[in-house]
């Protein structure tokens, strides 16, 4: 059994939260000069913990067990999401390097050691799941020319990574398997008193784009009866996405997915006049067949009543 530092995980933890600090959280958005100074500190320490440090082409870290030639790889993402949490991905990187240090430690000779890694751009600034499709060499170089985050190209930003010479990629023949330690994002752990939880299931989500139209009038003079009020029927829609919803499907299908409605813009934009559209869209995650139709049988009943008819299209 491998008995880690408590001591040194935290305190490895606060210096890298020191990187990017935002108040009580961090910012090292992927690739950006913070998060390549997190990485570079990453690499200084897995190189005092006895393993070879190694950079590849998208800034992916990878801590190489020069000791062992089969390994569990365990690890997680140094990136994070504008003001993001401090414990999100920095926790699994941090227990893995202490995992592989505490076993150096140790000094016995083990058939199995321990690989480290920190994934590029988990968050998906630029490219969802970046580094570990990289990693596991299925990522095409027209996915990377077309990724940008707004203006900005994913490939402007990566001429500033000095990648190793011949990067690691996954090894079946080496990585048993792979591990991932992750602090939840939710509050069942500690509704239900426990402390620790496997992982069931990943968040996937779906991203949809609803139109509302109705008629531009001028809000004080036109008549109740007269009105097409774009935002009233797009917002009787989001009340009924967040009432109906929870009483869909399965228990197993309930306790898994969840709808969002948010970036509601309303065109004009005045307290004067009534939009003469609104648009929306709705976050439902993970995907369900079952749940998918029910959300689009509360669409239909709430178009039928509303004045206008909001569509629904897949956000791109
Ligand atoms: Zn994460």
């Amino acid at each position: 059994m491998i008995k880690v530092n408590r001591d040194r995980l935290l305190s490895d933890l606060r210096e890298l939260a020191g990187i990017g600090r935002f108040k009580t959280g961090v910012e090292r958005v992927a690739l950006s000069p913070l998060d390549l100074e997190a990485r570079r500190w990453l690499m200084r320490r897995m190189q005092e913990a006895g393993l070879e440090p190694h950079m590849d082409e998208v800034a992916n870290i990878y801590g190489r067990d020069p000791d062992a030639a089969r390994t569990l790889l365990i690890g997680s993402h140094t990136d994070t999401v504008p003001q993001g949490g401090w414990l999100d991905g920095a926790m699994g990187v941090i227990y893995a390097l202490e995992i592989a240090r505490a076993a150096k430690e140790r000094g016995a000779s083990s058939p199995i050691g321990i690989d480290v890694m920190s994934f590029q751009d988990e968050e998906g600034t630029y490219l969802a799941f970046l580094g570990s499709r990289t990693f596991c060499n299925n990522l095409t170089d027209p996915e990377i020319d077309a990724a940008k985050s707004g203006d900005v190209r994913l490939r402007s930003v990566l001429a500033n990574v000095e990648p190793a010479a011949n990067p690691h990629r996954l090894d079946p023949a080496r990585h048993l398997c792979y591990l991932e330690a992750h602090i939840e994002q939710g509050p069942r752990l500690e509704q239900a008193g426990r402390r620790i939880g496997v992982v069931t299931g990943i968040v996937g989500i779906r991203r949809f784009r609803i139109h509302s139209r109705g008629q531009a009038d001028h809000a004080g003079t036109t008549p109740m009866p007269h009105r097409k009020d774009a935002g009233a029927a797009l917002m009787r829609l989001a009340a009924q996405v967040a009432q109906e919803f929870p009483r869909l499907g399965s228990a197993e299908e309930r306790s898994g997915t969840s709808a969002a409605s948010s970036c509601v813009r309303a065109r004009p934009t005045s307290c004067r006049t009534r939009a003469r559209w609104c648009s929306n869209s709705a976050i439902p995650i993970p995907p369900s067949s079952m749940r998918w139709k029910a959300m689009y049988a509360i669409g239909s009943i709430n178009w039928a009543a509303a004045l206008t008819v909001p569509r629904w299209s897949r956000w791109p």
